[in-house]
């Protein structure tokens, strides 16, 4: 599959145990729909929230350029979710998203959910094993 935003082909590498296309050139990420539940898997303690087409929002009038879905070549929206950044690419059939170089940080570090309400000293536990 190739990187939508410089046309090479990119590497499928494990993050945090999920399989997702990453481009060594621009650093960006691919998931699939479904793949980013999988990143909290190994971790009892959050959840990361799945984009859902209910809470993102699309972003208009941004200076970014267009950029195609790598599996089926749409044209995907900017969009965030719940207004918080980063501002990603979503692919309008489905496919997955798209995340520009460590804009997939940001995103999980504002959409994890605790399961319960972790300690001060707890959290940084979790935020080293994550990154
Ligand atoms: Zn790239
Ligand atoms: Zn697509």
């Amino acid at each position: 599959m190739k990187c939508p935003v410089c046309n090479v082909e990119m590497k499928l590498v494990n993050y945090k145990g999920v399989e997702v296309d990453f481009c060594e050139k621009c650093k960006g990420v691919w998931f699939d729909l479904k793949e980013i539940d999988q990143l909290s898997d190994g971790v009892k303690e959050f959840n990361i929230v799945e984009p859902r087409l209910e809470n993102m929002k699309l972003v208009k009038g941004i200076n970014e350029s267009v950029r195609e879905c790598p599996r089926c070549g749409k044209e995907m929206d900017k969009v965030t979710m719940n207004s918080k950044p980063p501002i990603f690419d979503y692919c309008p059939n489905d496919c997955g998203y798209w995340f520009d170089a460590d804009e997939v940080k940001e995103y999980v570090k504002n959409n994890m959910t605790a399961v319960e309400k972790p300690s001060v000293q707890n959290m940084v536990e979790i935020l080293k094993r994550m990154y």
